[in-house]
């Protein structure tokens, strides 16, 4: 008689197997886990909170705009809320039809100085009326 041992047992190594296989399935999204520690949950731009419940309309915006740029200091992200973060892109987006990513399009010039209004010199006339 043979006993069989069907007792399998919850193997430790596949578990391991398996993190690890999803840890690299997960690391496109790690880079927003990353900057959640660095950062924190506050909109860079409306200065929005989060918190646990509402952390998902938080979101992870690539300064550059390059996805795939991920430095771990943070240095590429800012957090962003969705809104936000929409905002910034469709800007980028119209800075880039506009031909060229230069933000730097400053239109605070505008003159202060008003124009001469010439009242002084402005001339009545009064037309006879002869007839
Ligand atoms: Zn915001
Ligand atoms: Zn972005």
């Amino acid at each position: 008689m043979s006993l069989r041992n069907s007792k399998t047992g919850k193997d430790k190594l596949d578990r391991v197997i398996a993190e690890a296989r999803q840890d690299s399935e997960k690391r496109d999204h790690s880079y927003r886990e990353q900057a959640l520690k660095l950062y924190p949950w506050i909109c860079g731009r409306c200065a929005r909170e989060f918190t646990r419940k509402n952390l998902i309309e938080l979101t992870v915006h690539h300064k550059d705009h390059n996805h795939d740029n991920n430095p771990t200091d943070g240095s590429n992200w800012e957090l962003l809320c969705v809104y936000c973060h929409d905002n910034e892109h469709s800007r980028h987006e119209e800075e880039l039809k506009r031909g060229g990513a230069q933000m730097s399009v400053k239109q605070t010039q505008a003159a202060t100085h008003k124009p001469f209004s010439n009242l002084g010199t402005m001339i009545k006339q009064e037309k006879p009326s002869h007839k």
